[in-house]
């Protein structure tokens, strides 16, 4: 079953969590079902939910004989030691050839291209594709749909489909995430469970007041969406040129989606048959008393703001349909001598061979140019100036670049760019370091993949940010041949898939191992509510000044910066800390050394490079100080020291 309007192909795609629900699923009104097999998807969560071997080739069959279409999602970041288990599957998924398979992680592309399988390829949410240049580079690396990031607003799909003649695929309906998609690092970097490899424990949905300038404001769950709705706005999907209308909820029960699904599928329906005389609130009541959370249309028709975030009890600190509470506020753990030993023992079981401590080097990335200045006197060997800078600070003019290059010295000063780059980004940095008169800068972080294409063979060296994510070799190699000259680590790395990755690495490989960096990286505007709401209290801030938004529980208070983007950065309460191991990293394969210095005074992150050349110079010997009595002798800013991801196994 195909539908189409003015002769071009409209999907209606359904979500099916079990063989008993798909089996339902697909004889609704859908055209296409996408579902999980039992390894490597984003929904490893519940017992019982995905679908075996067994059913997944029974359930192509299926599909087929009712002449519709189904995608597997692979659609988990790979770590190191998955990637046999990825081969074999693959290998598998080969042989029953679903329609497609929804994947995020850069190694799932290198596999299919290396293994020579004719799998089809759909780009994930979870590749937060936002520009046109992504677009491009998922082509070249053969993906045939995108998914389109969650905060794209219709016009900009419509752009972005036009200009590349890719089709889109654009979620409408149902529970949508706060953060930008893969850019939320939360729930890994505190309970070790990656949301990036489907295991959340959604702190967005948590109970949190906010606090600014000395007042307490009651918004209760500023974090928690409301879940979307597009159900009136079918003909504006149709006319902004999306293909496919994709329904979330792998997890919901079969009566629940295919109410959805009819839904859905009687209104295109209709409006392919009587596009003027259309109405578009047929079922709207239906949809309505039987939501889970509240109705929004997100970012489809521009920034939502405030009315994107759910009011209502259910759906905030309550989970599925279960009514449980999924979690509840959790505290960063402290950093302590024990869970250090045992990280050290571990990674000196991984030393590479021919490595030492003295050729590691320290990064830093600044947020101003006073912490610019304290940087390069400190003679650190990369200096970042932020993409992102946080407010009140501007951001580095072109002259701030021309003073720190003239006293740079030996400093490699490298132009961070923007986390999420929008077509007007690309028009402003192309001017700045393409078309204008060349920087004297050593290099550029790069942040997405968009921008990865876009300036590499500019001349400047390409060193790859965090926000690429990049989990395992096979990734880390598709960005090399992109033109990646060093990489950053995925920042929620385990300890496990550390271990099985760095030592393995071709490219250089950077880790961010001090400072306050992003849990969760938002177009969401957290200080809209302090505009709008009236104080219910007075209490000052415990560790940051009163300027500062904080997001408090009782386990903690989350700093939140907004950059000149307007996209809010909320950070750990604690401040990571790696020094008491950075011997032990710089022998297992770390050769540069990051601090987030962004929300540093100058004078702190003097302090904190200098700690760290002490620890890198150390070589343990009798009469220098040991690694704790460094950490001992720098003392937290924030509420403690915590050691982030890593601490898991
Ligand atoms: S915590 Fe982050 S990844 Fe998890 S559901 Fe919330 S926004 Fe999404």
């Amino acid at each position: 079953m195909t539908r189409y309007f003015n002769g071009k192909e409209v999907e209606l795609l359904a979500p099916a969590g079990t063989f008993e629900i798909f089996q339902e699923v697909v004889r609704s009104g859908c055209d296409a079902v996408y579902l999980g097999g039992p390894v490597l998807n984003m929904r490893m969560m519940r017992k019982g939910y995905n679908l075996s071997r067994e059913e997944l080739a029974e359930a192509i069959q299926i599909t087929r004989s009712l002449d519709k279409k189904l995608y597997v999602t692979v659609n988990n970041l790979l770590s190191e030691q998955e990637l046999e288990e990825a081969r074999d599957y693959l290998g598998f998924l080969d042989e029953i050839r679903p329609d497609a398979l929804i994947v995020q992680d850069m190694a799932v592309p290198a596999l299919v291209r290396e293994m020579g399988l004719g799998l089809q390829l759909h780009a994930s949410v979870m590749m937060n594709t936002h520009n046109l240049e992504m677009v491009h580079a998922l082509r070249d690396l053969g993906v045939s749909r995108v998914v389109t990031s969650r905060e794209m607003d219709l016009q900009t799909a419509k752009h972005l489909g036009r200009e590349s003649g890719m089709e889109l695929e654009y979620f409408v309906h149902g529970d949508m995430c706060s953060v930008h998609g893969a850019n939320c690092y939360f729930s890994s970097q505190v309970f070790g469970m990656s949301s990036n490899r489907g295991k959340c424990m959604k702190p967005c949905r948590w109970d949190y007041r906010i606090k600014k300038d000395g007042y307490i404001y009651p918004a209760e769950y500023p974090l928690a969406v409301k879940d979307m709705y597009m159900y009136e706005h079918l003909p504006e999907l149709i006319e902004s040129g999306i293909t496919s209308f994709k329904i979330e909820g792998r997890m919901r029960d079969k009566d629940f989606i295919t109410m959805i699904v009819n839904s859905y599928g009687d209104a295109l329906d209709r409006y392919i048959d009587d596009p003027v005389g259309f109405e578009r609130e047929v079922d709207a009541k239906l949809l309505y008393k039987n939501r889970k959370r509240d109705f929004s249309t997100a970012y489809a028709f521009g920034k939502p703001g405030l009315r994107n975030i759910n009011r209502r009890y259910e759906g905030t600190g309550k989970f599925y349909s279960t009514g449980k509470v999924f979690s509840t506020p959790t505290a960063e753990r402290e950093l302590s001598e024990d869970r250090v030993l045992k990280l050290k023992e571990r990674l000196v079981a991984e030393l590479r061979p021919g490595r030492t401590p003295d050729a590691a080097g320290i990064a830093v990335r600044v947020n101003n140019m006073a912490q610019a200045r304290a940087a390069l006197e400190e003679r650190v060997e990369h200096l970042y100036l932020s993409g992102d800078v946080y407010e009140p600070d501007r951001p580095f003019t072109k002259r701030d670049i021309l003073e720190l290059a003239r006293i740079k010295g030996e400093t490699k000063l490298i132009l961070a760019l923007p986390r999420m780059m929008t077509e007007l980004h690309f028009d402003q940095y192309d001017q700045l370091l393409i078309h204008g008169e060349r920087l004297p800068i050593d290099g550029l972080l790069v942040t997405n993949l968009g921008a990865v294409r876009r300036y590499s063979g500019t001349g400047y060296e390409l060193i790859g940010d965090t926000s690429l994510n990049i989990y395992n070799t096979l990734a880390a190699k598709t960005y090399a041949r992109m033109g990646l000259k060093r990489l950053t680590v995925s920042s929620e790395m385990t300890l496990d898939h550390f271990a099985g990755f760095a030592s393995k690495s071709d490219l250089p490989v950077e880790m961010v191992v001090h400072g306050t960096p992003a849990l969760m990286y938002m177009e969401h505007d957290l200080f809209e509510n302090t505009e709008v709401m009236e104080p219910v209290g007075e209490e000052d801030n415990r560790y940051v000044s009163n300027e500062v938004l904080v997001l408090m529980t009782d386990k903690g208070e989350n700093p939140v910066y907004r950059d000149q983007h307007g996209r809010s950065h909320l950070l750990f309460a604690k401040e990571l800390c790696y020094l008491p191991m950075v011997r032990e990293l710089a022998l297992a394969g770390i050769s540069s050394f990051r601090i987030e210095g962004q929300t540093y005074t100058p004078e702190r992150l003097r302090e904190v490079i200098r700690a760290y050349r002490d620890a890198l110079s150390g070589n343990g010997a009798a009469g220098e100080p040991s690694e704790q009595e460094l950490v001992n002798s720098l003392t937290p800013v924030y509420a403690g020291y915590t050691l982030g991801s890593l601490q898991f196994n």
